[in-house]
């Protein structure tokens, strides 16, 4: 039977790395055998939700190419089948409401917790006589419906990350399965709807780990098969903290790294990420992937392995993302990297020059803005030097500069240029390309510069050497450049 897996998101808020990664190990591991990956909006606790929220995780889900099978689901929309479940649970003797208040249950929890032990519900009303339950219940008396764990039972299941697990149902306590104003809890509706969906794996992150037992008890006692499970383990900001969907702040300084909702989808596809290097990278997070190269979705489905997760878990690594943003814009081919770059970049390049512009900048960009720079470097009359080259331009010999301008002429070829200002100056090395890359680019770092000069048209070129020559010093002393 191909696995059918399913993302869950509550829509509380943006989706993070970490969700992003859930959803993605389930798209995988669903695509990996040819089975079916299902979209399950838990919006089930109306103060939670956020407005927009699950407008938000379609379109970050569609972003990074996570294309569901089916419709979505909306849990909220399930509601009489989550009601049929209780009454049947009720019908087989295994639910009873329990009149406890919040403060009764509180003073329950310390005494146990002063005493050592596992807080867990006492049990107080589960041997109430039925007929008084129902007098309690008819004069308007506030209950929940409990879940009555059978004694003396270990739950056993081998999770996909952290390997046989078992729980006895004495340490478990009758848990609530409705809440005092009817509504199902959480957990017991995520279970519901597993099994209504024909879920066979979930993963999910292992702060989930504890609800399971409670799951499997109730899937048995409705007579549903359980899913296999995966508890992974959670994804840490850098500085070691969960992520959180509603802030995502490591309550440090603001950085790129640390502001608000740093972790959120949106917020690194704004910063220019590209989706295969976010789900390579992901993949790669306590995930066990058969290649190191940025591969296509597909061809990550088919070398990831669905059996196998790291238990302990990881922090966010913007060197190890950067590392698969790098190597997935590599790997792109040039209509690919070009329509990446974006409207901005795609305004500045003349037509007849972009396959030349994208050869030549290629190794020198990592996000969309880094194209745009080199864009401006190239085609702009004026591009702003930075701080650094004015720098060095100010403390080299305007001589060099004024011999290089006077080696030029128009349409004449990088090659036949250099050796002639090597002649001219003297200059060799460093002492040749560095003064000569400050003045042309306004950068100490960039491109190859014979791509850059070929990109470069004559009146640049000449506009520029006058301008680094006006910036540069006079030649001063007694050892002049040596004349032509
Ligand atoms: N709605 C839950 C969450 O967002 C899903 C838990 C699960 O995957 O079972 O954490």
């Amino acid at each position: 039977m191909p696995t059918v897996t399913r993302f869950a998101p509550s829509p509380t808020g943006q989706i993070h790395l970490g969700n992003a990664r859930t959803a993605l190990f389930n798209w995988l591991a669903a695509r990996h055998d040819g089975g079916k990956f299902l979209l399950r909006i838990e919006d089930t606790d109306a103060a939670r939700e956020m407005t927009g929220a699950t407008d938000a995780i379609l379109a970050d889900l569609a972003w990074l190419g996570l294309v569901w099978d089916g419709d979505v689901f909306h849990q909220s929309r399930q509601r009489a089948r989550h009601l049929d479940a209780v009454k049947a649970l009720t019908e087989k003797g295994r639910l009873y409401p329990c009149f406890c208040s919040e403060r009764t249950l509180a003073l329950a929890r310390r005494a146990q917790e002063r005493a050592g032990k596992p807080p867990r519900y006492p049990g107080t009303c589960a041997a109430l006589d039925p007929a008084e339950a129902a007098r309690r219940a008819n004069a308007d008396e506030p209950y929940t419906l409990r879940f009555r764990v059978p004694a003396g039972r270990i739950v056993s299941f081998v999770d996909r990350a952290h390997g046989e697990q078992s729980f006895a149902t004495d340490d478990i306590g009758d848990f609530v399965v409705t809440r005092s104003d009817g509504s199902p809890a959480f957990f017991f509706v995520n279970a519901l709807d597993d099994a209504a969906q024909g879920v066979s794996l979930v993963l999910r992150g292992d702060d989930h780990l504890s609800n399971t037992p409670r799951q499997l008890l109730i899937l048995e006692a409705l007579g549903h098969a359980a899913p296999e499970y995966g508890h992974v383990p959670l994804m840490l900001g850098s500085s070691g903290r969960p992520m959180s969907k509603r802030d995502g702040l490591d309550g440090e300084p603001e950085t790129r790294a640390n502001r608000a909702g740093a972790y959120a989808v949106s917020h690194l596809r704004d910063d220019g990420y590209h989706p295969l290097a976010l789900v390579n990278y992901l993949a790669r997070v306590a995930g066990h992937v058969d290649s190191v190269d940025a591969l296509p979705l597909a061809d990550l489905a088919r070398a990831f392995d669905p059996g196998k997760f790291a238990r302990s878990a990881a922090r966010f690594d913007s060197d190890q993302l950067d590392h698969w943003q790098r190597v997935t814009l590599d790997a792109l081919a040039p209509d690919a990297l070009w329509a990446w770059m974006g409207e901005p970049v795609h305004a500045r390049v003349p037509v007849t020059e972009r396959d030349a512009y994208i050869a030549v900048v290629r190794p020198n960009v990592l996000f969309p803005g880094d194209a745009l720079d080199w864009a401006f470097v190239l085609f702009d009359d004026n591009p702003m030097p930075q701080k650094a080259a004015v720098a060095l331009l100010q403390d080299a010999d305007a001589a060099f500069f004024e011999r290089a301008a006077s080696a030029y002429d128009d349409g004449l070829e990088w090659g036949a240029w250099l050796a002639k200002v090597k002649t001219a100056t003297g200059a060799k090395g460093p002492a040749l390309f560095k003064p000569l890359r400050a003045a042309l680019t306004g950068r100490l770092d960039g491109p190859d510069l014979a791509g850059v000069f070929a990109l470069l048209t004559p009146a640049r070129i000449r506009q520029r050497l006058a301008l680094a020559a006006s910036l540069a010093s006079p030649s001063v002393g007694a050892a002049p450049l040596r004349r032509e």
